[in-house]
């Protein structure tokens, strides 16, 4: 993990925040560690340990020390200071978590939960179920540190507003924060769901990969980028909207964002189902693709095969332009595994350049459908635990 050291310049509060950055990977440190690390002098760490431990952020632990000696007072990081509260709203299904400050999962749910409801129903629904099930874990509203959302549309970065979502009516423009954080009283950040399953998997699966690329294979057809360990969003919060990106094969096709030849108009799961019913095969969405795929229906297996190529050829430029270490496959299609999987490497590994693939892992996603629940939850963490944020919560009234 890379941390940025605090500088000598600043105050003895002023750096508390970059001290719990460096104490948040759970490991226990005695205040001589602490000196070591940070170059600062006792005196000062004292006052930020203080202030750290005052608002339960770290909490002091007796460490025993092997020469038997008297045991060494260490700090460690208090992951159960705060809940968070997460939701991963997709285009008909919704997974809802409660965590901890180390984004483990307190309690689950899932449920059916069209969002072409529109946003009042959905989030209603969502502050309900919030509200059950943090007194199922036996936590208060005031116990929360945060929200997170993510949304199957694109969400301008600041706001939190989905603009323009082709499969969200009635979203346009709402300001999810401001609605739900009125309700609730605690901050509520909202984001496009490709971009916190990015965030989620980096965090929880991936944590050594500066350059990672999430690609979501589901209904439609997305990427979340992390470069130089951070989610890119791009100026307006469009960037990695890979779905809509035009290939060859798929001129003859419209989309449903209105143009032809879209990647996802050939290769996304309700494009797959739409071309099996075609063929005679019963299928309404990419959860019907992937069982076929797995029973072993062969014209669903080639579609698959077809559909990673396709996305193979678009990923193998973008592997050229951006150079990542490690790119993930999630989304319901990456259930489909090594037959989704096969075709893809293939085109990559054949199309960039050997420079760019030399040390390129092409993986499917380890947290599967709760990688957007555990984003959400890490976004969340990472705003409120930010130094300035943490400055802020810690210095004198
Ligand atoms: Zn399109």
């Amino acid at each position: 993990m890379t941390v940025r050291m605090p500088s000598e310049g600043d105050g003895p509060i002023s750096g508390a925040g970059t001290l719990l950055g460096i104490l948040r990977d759970g490991q226990a440190r005695t205040r001589a560690e602490l000196v070591q690390l940070t170059g600062l002098a006792r005196s000062t760490l004292a006052q930020r340990l203080d202030a750290l431990v005052s608002q339960q952020w770290i909490v002091p632990t007796e460490e025993a020390v092997s020469s038997g000696g008297r045991p060494a007072v260490a700090f460690t990081f208090n992951r159960s200071a705060r809940v968070v509260l997460a939701a991963d709203l997709g285009a008909t299904h919704a997974r809802i978590a409660v965590t901890d400050l180390a984004t483990e999962v307190l309690a689950e749910r899932a449920a059916e939960m069209p969002i072409d409801r529109g946003p009042e129903p959905t989030l209603t629904w969502l502050q309900r179920t919030f509200e059950e099930m943090l007194t199922e874990t036996g936590h208060s509203m005031a116990e929360v540190c945060g929200i997170g959302v993510g949304l199957p549309g694109p969400v301008e970065h600041g706001s939190g507003r989905p603009v323009n979502p082709p499969i969200m009516p009635g979203w346009d423009g709402f300001p999810v924060p401001e609605w739900l954080g009125g309700r609730l009283g605690v901050p509520v950040l909202a984001d496009n769901d490709v971009n916190i399953m990015a965030l989620g998997e980096h965090w929880a699966a991936r944590p050594e990969a500066d350059h990672l690329i999430f690609v979501k294979i589901g209904t439609g057809i997305g990427c979340g980028i992390i470069s130089d360990r951070r989610l890119h969003r791009g100026a307006q919060g469009a960037a990695g909207d890979i779905g809509h990106i035009r290939v060859a094969s798929a001129l003859d096709t419209v989309c449903r964002c209105g143009n032809a030849g879209c990647l996802e108009a050939v290769a996304g799961g309700a494009a797959m189902a739409a071309r099996l019913r075609a063929q005679g095969v019963e299928a309404a969405d990419s959860r019907d693709v992937v069982r076929l795929v797995r029973g072993g229906n062969t014209q669903a297996v080639q579609l698959i095969r077809q559909a990673g190529r396709e996305i193979g050829d678009v990923l193998a430029s973008i592997v050229n332009f951006f150079n990542p270490s490690v790119i993930v496959i999630g989304g319901d299609l990456s259930e489909a595994g090594e037959q989704v999987l096969a075709g893809l490497r293939e085109v990559i590994y054949s199309r960039s350049l050997p420079l760019a693939t030399q040390h390129l892992t092409i993986t499917a996603s380890e947290l599967g459908d709760r990688a957007g629940v555990i984003g959400a939850a890490v976004m969340v963490v990472d705003h409120v635990l930010s130094p300035g944020t943490v400055d802020r919560s810690v210095a004198p009234d």
